[in-house]
């Protein structure tokens, strides 16, 4: 269902995109960081959720072609909008651009600020920023990389956005989603903010608890009442 709005992936800030395999042709066109959606095809905010928040997701791409699949992505929006039903919040792309092939590889703390903070990129007001890269190291760790980050631009932590690593599984965009939306690590064997590893209860079995659900209230109602996101519904 995404395949045919990720078709729209056509644009680096230096040039042109090629699409994917398993992307549709899409006539080339020479804009810099054109930002390109098909809302028909658009994964959507489900219906019965009161609160419905947008995702301005920016993609890398390298040699022409964007670091993750359409359906990788659809799979981390579907799982965030699993768990987050419990307190009627749903998640939809509002866009999706592609940057540039130097962001598909985030080393250090100082490219965790800059990809949000890229001089020129068009800000989105009301928007949850969402970055896409094919490596996100681990900036205590030299020669680790860890799957999605939550993080706040150093020189202003008021500017806050997602990156997420393509070796992610469906749950780290709703664990990273818990981070925005206040929640620290937890120690629960059943939060999905539990990094631990452990055997129960298993994967599909972990979300928020009752405790985490009220913060996530908390601060989903905070955010909208700021403005900092704007419901699209
Ligand atoms: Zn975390």
């Amino acid at each position: 269902m995404v395949a045919s709005l990720l078709a729209a992936w056509l644009f680096v800030e230096a040039g042109p995109v090629a699409a994917n395999p398993g992307f549709a042709a899409t006539p080339a066109r020479t804009a810099a960081a054109t930002t390109v959606l098909d809302r028909e095809a658009a994964p959507r905010c489900p219906q019965t959720v009161a609160h419905c928040f947008g995702l301005d997701v920016h993609v890398a791409a390298t040699d022409g072609r964007p670091v993750a699949t359409p359906d990788w992505l659809d799979g981390q929006v579907a799982e965030a909008n699993r768990h987050f039903a419990a307190i009627g919040v749903g998640f939809e792309i509002a866009s999706v651009t592609a940057i540039a092939s130097h962001y598909a590889h985030v080393a250090t703390r100082k490219q965790r600020d800059r990809i949000g903070h890229e001089p020129g990129r068009r800000k989105r007001q009301g928007l949850i920023r969402l970055f896409v890269v094919a490596r996100l190291d681990d900036v205590d760790k030299p020669g680790e990389q860890i799957r999605g980050v939550h993080w706040r631009r150093r020189q202003n932590i008021k500017q806050r956005w997602i990156i997420l690593s393509t070796i992610a599984r469906p749950m780290v965009l709703a664990h990273e989603l818990g981070h925005y939306f206040g929640l620290p690590h937890a120690t629960h064997p059943k939060s999905i903010m539990n990094k631990r590893k452990r055997k129960h209860p298993p994967p599909h079995a972990r979300t928020f608890t009752t405790p985490e659900l009220a913060i996530l209230r908390r601060e989903r109602d905070a955010a909208v009442t700021s403005g900092h996101l704007v419901p699209r519904r």
